[in-house]
């Protein structure tokens, strides 16, 4: 397993591939994008990733232009030696892990911006959020130049703008929805969930339940509110319902399909 930590070495890495077969266009280069800290939710990417490609390519970068909170930012966990092995098991080949002043030579004066989808629901309470996301995903596909990339439903809107902006820029890949993996106790996983206090840890599967089982959004609201948590959407949109909660200061997100 190849790790690399700057945009040359990548490209030159992946040259190499395209050499020992001969052309770029007999090799499927699947790819995963994360910001490590990873779970069986990413394994699930990979998996399919390792199922559908000839190489698999795993990022792991804690995109700074994607947090509006700074502190949000330091205290993303950090499990580099548990993701190595989490990646060697699910067959990754290559390790994408740049630092952040090799992903922005330009200072961020360059990025995505999308008008739209990007104003609602997690776009109206973190402001820049989506630009920084589309700006870095843009960026990553550059560099890995990927025949397919693997996306969760878990973060169901990031999954849909990516999917705009593969379309309004005739980028030549293939998104690759993958369904949200959970906890035993319907809790989705999520890196943040390692932020939890053991208490707020058995509380958070009933984000998911009542999600799943309100009546309407507002009835969902309701309930979490009654049960302590600090609500900051629960929304019914396109034949889904989208939540995301505060539980101390980690906020927790969550969206199931509506029957
Ligand atoms: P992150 O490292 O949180 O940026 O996530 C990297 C990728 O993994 C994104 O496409 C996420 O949607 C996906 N992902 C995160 N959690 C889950 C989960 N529980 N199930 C499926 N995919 C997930």
């Amino acid at each position: 397993m190849k790790i690399l930590e700057t945009p040359q070495a990548f490209r030159e890495w992946r040259e190499e591939q395209a050499k020992l077969v001969g052309f770029v266009a007999s090799r499927r280069v699947g790819f995963v994008p994360t910001m490590g800290a990873l779970h069986e939710g990413h394994a699930s990417l990979l998996k399919r990733a390792r199922a559908q490609s000839d190489v698999v390519v795993l990022s792991i970068f804690v995109n700074p232009a994607q947090f509006n909170d700074p502190n949000d930012f330091q205290k993303y966990p950090k499990t580099w030696e548990q993701d190595l092995e989490i990646a060697r098991r699910e067959g990754v080949d290559a390790i994408f892990a740049p630092r952040a002043p090799d992903m922005y030579p330009d200072g961020y004066k360059y990025k995505v911006t999308e008008n739209e989808v990007s104003t609602v629901l997690c776009g109206a309470s973190r402001p820049g959020h989506f630009d920084g996301v589309l700006s870095v995903v843009m960026k990553l596909f550059q560099i890995v130049q990927p025949t397919k990339a693997y996306f969760g439903e878990k973060d169901y809107q990031q999954l849909s703008l990516i999917r705009g902006m593969v379309d309004a820029f005739f980028l030549p890949l293939e998104i690759v929805p993958v369904e949200t993996m959970r906890e035993a106790d319907g809790l989705a996983m999520s890196s943040r969930n390692r932020r939890l206090t053991p208490e707020q840890r058995a509380q958070a599967p009933r984000i998911y339940q009542i999600i799943v089982k309100a009546s309407s959004s507002d009835e969902a609201r309701r309930q979490l509110e009654a049960e302590g948590f600090k609500v900051d959407y629960v929304l019914d949109r396109e034949n889904r319902r989208f939540v995301a909660v505060f539980m101390g200061e980690v906020r927790l997100i969550d969206n199931v399909e509506l029957q």
